[in-house]
């Protein structure tokens, strides 16, 4: 069996940037024709850009539909489009909850309803989300975030389960914290962005960030025929964040 993707059509959301585009170009330089949806699609070759909000129905509808024309078909969705929210549970007016649920989960049950038929024509059908560590563990200061990606986790379950006839798996990643463009971000705009990379690395028990690049390549995994008894299910890349404890450095 191969874990090349000739042949193969991928959607990746929110990959113009990180995780997104670490990965449509992981499927790419495996062979796969990939488009990337996203808020500003500004991708190189071979890679194709389609403008999309995935928290506005209309413009997914569009914007899959455009995707199954340019690349002839879809076999994979990537749901990544993703954003951040921070604080205890009174840090967020409800107006903020909506916001980031409507990204980050209503997202990616849109494109992936928009993708059913597209999927369920395909010989090799996988949807892989971006899910986080923070389905799995309690973070301090992100409520919000981690109920979005709780429900993350349990939808790519009620999803596996209701398109296992239809030959789609279903699964997700759940990353620790991977050195992106928005982890920087974050980091830009703490009173000690040395201290606080320095403790984001210490609290993954390999003491260091995940990268970009082999979160690519775990969904790579999930995607590609070679997880071909795999659905329904939550691959950690952490660096043993989940299963072990943080050591003294
Ligand atoms: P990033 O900010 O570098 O990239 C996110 C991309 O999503 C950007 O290109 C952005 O334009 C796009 N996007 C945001 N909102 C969108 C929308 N409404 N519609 C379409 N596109 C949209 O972020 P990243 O760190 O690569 O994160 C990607 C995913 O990984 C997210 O789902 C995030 O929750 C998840 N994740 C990240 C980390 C981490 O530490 N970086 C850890 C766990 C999970």
């Amino acid at each position: 069996m191969s874990d090349d993707f000739e042949g193969l059509r991928a959607v990746v959301t929110g990959g113009a940037s990180g995780i997104g585009l670490a990965t449509a170009s992981e499927l790419a330089a495996r062979g796969a024709r990939v488009a990337v949806l996203d808020l500003s699609p500004d991708v190189s070759p071979p890679l194709t850009g389609v403008r999309c909000d995935v928290s506005n129905d209309t413009e997914v509808v569009a914007a899959v539909a455009t995707a199954a024309t340019t690349l002839g078909g879809i076999d994979i969705v990537v749901n990544n489009a993703g954003i951040g929210a921070q604080g205890d549970v009174t840090a967020n007016d409800d107006t903020e909850w909506h916001r980031v649920l409507d990204v980050n989960v209503l997202g990616m049950a849109r494109v992936t309803r928009a993708a059913l038929p597209y999927l369920r024509a395909s010989t090799s059908a996988a949807v892989v989300n971006t899910c986080s560590i923070a389905a799995w563990q309690g973070l301090p200061n992100r409520v919000l975030y981690s109920a979005s990606k709780g429900a993350v986790l349990a939808m790519t379950l009620a999803m596996a389960t209701d398109h296992l006839d239809d030959g789609i798996r279903i699964n997700c990643v759940c990353p620790g914290t991977a050195d992106t463009p928005w982890v920087g971000r974050l980091l830009d705009s703490a009173t000690d962005p040395a201290a606080e990379r320095a403790a984001l690395a210490a609290r993954q028990p390999m003491g260091r960030l995940v990268t970009a690049d082999e979160v690519a390549k775990a969904i790579a995994y999930l995607a590609s025929p070679l997880s071909s008894s795999t659905t329904g299910t939550a691959l950690a890349v952490d660096g043993g964040m989940y299963g072990l404890r943080p050591r003294p450095r």
